[in-house]
């Protein structure tokens, strides 16, 4: 077991909170990391995920699977408090954080063999909840929690808290920790940042980096161990596009859920942008893809679609079947899916690194289609003849997909990253993926209802949601009661007609035009906003940002 106590971990996160300077930040996570290495190099790989707020790397499945409520329970076990004492002072406060350092503060029990928490052993307690299933699996989790809470110090308690809801808030971004970790370890940001990219663990990055730049470097992408989806960033027209880009490889868009698929040992499996598994939801994607590729180790991207009559259905179908735990068979046969491949990472080895060009010809060599999988239709165009994008354009629209892309065929896979490489293109008005942070009661006979939501974008400066308008169109009677109704476990206060709600739901909003305002913390709001639907697909890391937000602005105003 290693020796560095938690409290000194705590200690540098209530450093990092205190000072909004980002490079500050960075200075005392880099220090702090050097320590490590001196005094205790085998935690690194721990230290470094708690310092992201995890226990877990992003790539894994895990869960601790504690919810709020289990919290609270356990504080009521520790204090001998009510729990409903302890539910109203989170919806006045808000941070259960906070909650946590002031009950155990107040504790007036006292504990004879308080035994000082080391990291290791916060770690392994939280990573233990995650094995525990079956009956009496709550109580045990309970047990594994009280056991922490009650050696912890308050200021401990908050942070233990903290990382099991995966809030830290200590304002630290992972570009602040990638910028930390290479100053720590005297290594090219680059280098740190494309071993972060391929491998998707930033523990894993730090842990090689306390031994040689050299073992960085040999790290990538795996078989088995999803990376997050590269993104693209919006086109402002085909013509203007293909001029900046020369040469381009454009493709239809197709309107599903996009798909990273891994194939290793012989098995199979899918998952989706928000790294989820979804393989048990789609046995049939599985065999279409297991049919279509030979037996080598590969990971390969697609865009699922819902079809009917063979021709491309709503996007709504085919969340529905992802989201499906039981009558899969039956689903099968209502929804039937088509998989449409675009890219290739990995072939008997990595490619991602290759330029788009040869990953889609390799693509092409590998895969054999069929009524189910195809690949993806592409025409390489140049500003010569960019009418043969339009072309594209046009036929993608009339076969009822949703508008086109265009990508750099130079350009290597950049996972999580929206960059110029890679453009969209729809015919439809602009959304924007807002977080819901509020809500107002309806008037009527929807008083029951929350008739608006307050949304909000995310603000990478500050790593704060910051509010942008206020939606009520777009809703059905059934939406409503439906939103409400799941809206519930988020309230965090409730003053009047108007609700505060813990960021977790995210809607697509349309909109005719940005405009500045004073009313948004965002300092705009939209014109017209109409919601579009619940994006259940993607996680709070894709909400759209303030960034995109000025980005679509300049787009609207050139
Ligand atoms: P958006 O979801 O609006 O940010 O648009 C990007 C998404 O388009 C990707 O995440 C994919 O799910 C989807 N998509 C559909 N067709 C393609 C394609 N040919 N290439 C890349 N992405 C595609």
């Amino acid at each position: 077991m290693t020796k560095t106590s938690y409290i000194k971990l705590v200690e540098c996160y209530e450093k990092v909170a205190a000072t909004p300077a980002r490079l500050e930040k960075r200075d005392i996570l880099a220090d702090f990391l050097k320590d490590i290495k001196q005094n205790d190099p085998e935690i690194t790989y721990d230290i470094t995920l708690l310092l992201q707020g995890k226990i877990f790397p992003p790539w894994s499945e895990k869960e601790m699977g504690i919810s709020t409520q289990l919290i609270i329970k356990a504080l009521s076990k520790l204090l001998g408090e009510n729990t409903t004492v302890i539910e109203n002072k989170l919806a006045s406060v808000g941070d259960m954080g906070e909650i946590t350092e002031e009950l155990v503060a107040n504790n007036k029990q006292v504990t004879f063999f308080k035994v000082p928490l080391t990291v290791a052993k916060v770690i392994s307690n939280l990573r233990k909840t995650e094995e525990i299933t079956g009956s009496k699996s709550q109580n045990k989790k309970l047990n594994y929690l009280l056991e922490l809470y009650t050696s912890a110090e308050p200021i401990e308690a908050k942070y233990i808290t903290r990382t099991i809801t995966e809030r830290l808030r200590i304002g630290v971004g992972e570009g602040t920790l990638v910028d930390a970790i290479a100053k720590a370890y005297d290594i090219d940001k680059d280098v740190i940042d494309r071993a972060y990219m391929l491998s998707n663990d930033l523990g894993e990055v730090a842990k090689r980096a306390t031994e040689s730049v050299e073992s960085v470097k040999s790290l990538t992408i795996q078989p088995g161990k999803p990376i997050r989806p590269m993104l693209a960033q919006l086109s402002p027209g085909i013509k203007e596009s293909i001029d900046e880009m020369k040469e381009v490889i454009s493709e239809t868009k197709y309107d599903g859920i996009r798909v990273q698929i891994h194939h290793f040992d012989g098995t199979t499996k899918i998952f989706t942008r928000r790294l989820e598994n979804v393989t048990n939801a789609l046995p049939e994607v599985v065999e279409y893809v297991e049919g279509a590729i030979d037996d080598e180790d590969f990971i390969v991207e697609g865009e699922v679609i819902a079809t009917k009559d063979g021709k491309p259905i709503s996007f709504q179908y085919i969340l529905q079947r992802v989201k499906r735990k039981y009558d899969i068979d039956k689903m099968m046969d209502e929804v039937p899916l088509k998989l449409f491949l675009f890219d290739v990472l990995y072939y008997k080895k990595p490619t991602a690194e290759e330029p788009l060009e040869k990953r889609r010809q390799l693509l092409e060599e590998i895969v054999t289609e069929s009524d189910h999988v195809e690949l993806s239709t592409m025409r390489m165009v140049t500003p010569e003849n960019y009418n043969e994008a339009e072309e594209l354009f046009n036929w993608s629209i009339e076969a009822g997909h949703e508008g086109i892309m265009f990508k750099d065929k130079t350009s290597p896979y950049s996972p999580g990253k929206r960059g110029k490489a890679m453009l969209k293109y729809k015919p439809i008005r602009e959304t924007l993926d807002c977080v819901i942070t509020g809500g107002i009661y309806g008037k009527g006979k929807r008083a029951k209802f929350f008739g608006s939501y307050l949304l909000s974008l995310y603000d990478e400066d500050s790593g704060e949601y910051k509010t942008l308008v206020h939606a009520a169109t777009g809703m059905d009677d059934e939406m409503l009661a439906n939103m409400t109704d799941r809206m519930q476990e988020y309230i965090i206060s409730t003053s009047e007609q108007t609700v505060v709600f813990k960021p977790a739901v995210i809607l697509e909003v349309a909109y005719s035009e940005i405009v500045e305002s004073n009313e948004y913390e965002s300092g705009y709001s939209l014109r017209f906003p109409a919601i579009k639907r619940v994006r259940d697909d993607i996680g709070l890391d894709q909400v759209d940002t303030i960034a995109k937000l000025h980005q679509m602005l300049e787009l609207q105003n050139s």
